[in-house]
């Protein structure tokens, strides 16, 4: 009798959550492996093999895929999760595994929203001018790369607090993002919001703020998806199962 597949899924997103459940309805018997990075403490219960923490590296990642007989690893972690996603390709090219992505689609700007795209952090911390009252969506990691702005005022809205803390003055929000717009507009009114910084992350889940930003006229610092190297990509987690379904056939023929 063969081994039965062995997928490891790396997560980290809403969509993970979901394909995960997914996965352990549609193939019963498989092996699913699903991995966290552990930064965030109030982890999911999905009710399947969990693993939380880096793997080391590429090379880390490589030793865990031929240890533990992987036979897919599935990318759906966060579009700017890039590091993990250079990782899971390297690892996989030199294991020769199949990897597959599941990635949500960028937002795009609609004609009223008032976008300033840039690349990257750096860009977006020097775009914001001098004097301005900014919400900075950009999460724990990389909020400190703003705080040589002192000629700003800064609010930062993330789940756990950032290792460095805010500049004084600054306000730290400790809350996952709203999916109401009003209560996001609420927000940036009641701080004179002139500015968001936001990551062009796509999903619903926290399209909120850009929509409360549209309507009351704010121009958006959206920083540009890191360009991690090319992977077979699904944009929907039904998709995703449909490709995997597809290697698992592939696998035993
Ligand atoms: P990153 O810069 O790409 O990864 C940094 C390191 O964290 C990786 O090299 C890896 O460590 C470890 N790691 C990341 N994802 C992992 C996973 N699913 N399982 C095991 N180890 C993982 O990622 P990040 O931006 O710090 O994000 C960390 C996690 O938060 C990701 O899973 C991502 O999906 C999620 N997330 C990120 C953002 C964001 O804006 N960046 C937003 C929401 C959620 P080793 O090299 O030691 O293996």
């Amino acid at each position: 009798m063969t081994a039965p597949d062995h997928i490891l899924l790396l997560a980290g997103t809403f969509e993970a959550r979901q394909l995960a459940e997914r996965l352990s309805s549609t193939f019963p018997g498989l092996h699913l492996t699903v991995s966290f990075a552990g930064v965030v403490r109030d982890l999911p219960d999905l009710g399947v093999p969990t693993r939380i923490g880096g793997f080391g590296g590429t090379a880390g990642l490589a030793k865990f895929l031929e240890d533990e007989s992987v036979t897919l690893v599935i990318d759906a972690t966060h579009p700017f999760a890039a590091q993990m996603s250079r990782n899971a390709f390297e690892a996989c090219s030199n294991c020769r595994l199949p990897l597959l992505r599941l990635e949500r689609p960028a937002w795009k700007p609609l004609e009223e929203d008032r976008w300033e795209p840039v690349v990257s952090i750096e860009d977006a911390v020097s775009a914001l001018p001098s004097a301005s009252r900014a919400f900075l969506a950009v999460g724990r990691k990389e909020i400190s790369r703003f705080y040589p702005r002192s000629d700003i005022f800064g609010v930062a809205r993330m789940i756990e607090p950032p290792r460095q803390p805010l500049p004084p003055q600054w306000e730290l929000v400790l809350a996952r993002p709203s999916s109401s717009a009003e209560e996001e507009m609420s927000l940036l009114r009641k701080r004179g919001i002139t500015h968001l910084v936001a990551k062009n992350s796509g999903g619903e889940r926290s399209y909120a703020k850009i929509e409360a930003a549209r309507r009351l006229g704010l121009p958006v610092i959206m920083i540009d998806r890191p360009k991690p190297p090319w992977t077979k990509t699904s944009t929907t987690v039904a998709d995703t199962v449909e490709k995997i379904r597809i290697v698992l056939a592939s696998n035993r023929s």
